[in-house]
């Protein structure tokens, strides 16, 4: 795997996840499972900065491309991995990075339980460590990372976590800031035990303010200095009762947003339609393929702004907020401005194409 790209390898068993959730119980994908090899892969960053400065007319796109062929990268050597594992006579599964939940759990479509927690199988087997915002990251790297695993029936030797003064994250705490739904708590932490080790990460708040931003529903900021990818400037939320107004309202509004007309091409996955272990693969009643074409990154933010390194994590943010404000015009396309003339320009629009983009919440 290391001669394959991927910047760490590790390995996880039972006993070292040992206390943890559901999540990070390896025989889910595999019974006989008794350990799960993890590894990382790198993002590349030149695309990230491009895609936070919100840079016109492909920044969003190319790191969109990039991010979902890491992923598809960390599935094919985790495939590899597993093929090799097979031909020496054990079982071996590879684990789908992303978008794959456990369907069988009540409400999952919110709850987003994931066939396995790639990010506790990676501190606990020291492929990374947490960041503040719960993201994984390595030195030199920060989180600008792509996680992938397989799980083996064959018995590993566990590797060691990272220890705290290895650490990549100096609690600049960049990353509470650059949620639009301050989704992270900035002082309370919360901690995770796997395998008698104690791991542990900024409180998150209602998961509902993730799945609106990084649904792309709204993308204005709390401050309204900055915003993400997306056009939506729906009020900010205090309450969990306003989350879950502004989800509905947000989803009823965002379906009727036009088309951009100079959106550029997205992922060609053609060379992997015939590949029947990636076609095959299903999340609810959609093939991988067919979500993976309609995945749309506006955001990833608390993730991408940190490269493990101060100045340039501060250099990213920098550039997130002085880049502005998206809005989109009654003919669908996209305009970058600083955050008054965007105002202006919003305020400007036919109402009724405004009220796509925002309303009041109405409180009972
Ligand atoms: S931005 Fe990175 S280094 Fe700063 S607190 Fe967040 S995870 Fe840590
Ligand atoms: S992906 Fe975006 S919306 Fe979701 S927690 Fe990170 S910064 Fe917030």
């Amino acid at each position: 795997m290391l001669s394959n790209g991927a910047l760490k390898v590790g390995v996880a068993t039972p006993e070292t996840l040992a206390g943890g959730p559901p999540s990070v119980d390896i025989t889910y994908p595999l019974k006989t499972a008794k350990s799960a090899i993890c590894f990382a892969l790198p993002l590349d960053k030149e695309k990230i900065r491009a895609f936070l400065k919100k840079k016109l007319p492909n920044g969003r796109i190319e790191h969109e491309i990039d991010n979902i062929e890491t992923n598809i990268k960390a599935f094919m050597l985790a495939k590899e991995g597993a093929r090799i594992l097979k031909n020496k006579g054990f079982a071996a599964v590879q684990v789908f990075p992303n978008f794959k939940y456990r369907e069988e759990v009540p409400g999952w479509e919110l709850r987003m339980y994931p066939e396995l927690a790639l990010r506790y199988l990676a501190v606990r087997s020291g492929v990374g460590s947490f960041g503040w915002s719960g993201n994984v990251g390595l030195k030199g790297h920060g989180c600008t990372i792509i996680l992938g695993a397989l799980v083996t029936s064959a018995k590993l030797e566990p590797t060691k976590p990272i220890p705290e003064k290895e650490t990549f994250c100096n609690k600049c705490k960049l990353c509470t800031t650059v949620c639009a739904m301050r989704m992270f708590d900035d002082k309370e932490t919360e901690s995770i035990m796997l395998g008698g080790k104690t791991f542990s990460y900024s409180k998150r708040r209602n998961i509902g303010r993730c799945q609106i931003v990084c649904g792309g529903l709204l993308g204005l900021d709390k401050t309204k200095k900055w915003s993400t990818w997306s056009p939506g400037r729906f009020p900010y939320p205090e309450t969990d009762k306003d989350v879950m107004r502004l989800f509905s309202l947000c989803v009823n509004n965002a379906s009727k947003w036009p088309k951009n007309p100079e959106e550029p091409k997205g992922i060609d996955l053609t060379h992997h339609e015939n590949d029947p272990e990636f076609k095959n693969v299903k999340i609810g009643n959609k093939s991988a393929l067919e979500l993976i074409k309609d995945i749309k990154l506006t955001c990833g933010n608390c993730q991408l702004i940190c490269f493990g390194d101060p100045e340039e994590t501060k250099k990213n943010h920098e550039l997130l907020i002085k880049f502005g404000c998206v809005i989109q015009k009654e003919d669908g396309k996209i305009m970058i401005l600083p955050p008054d003339e965007a105002e202006i320009q919003f305020n400007q629009m036919n109402p009724k194409h405004k009220k796509l983009y925002y309303r009041e919440l109405k409180r009972s």
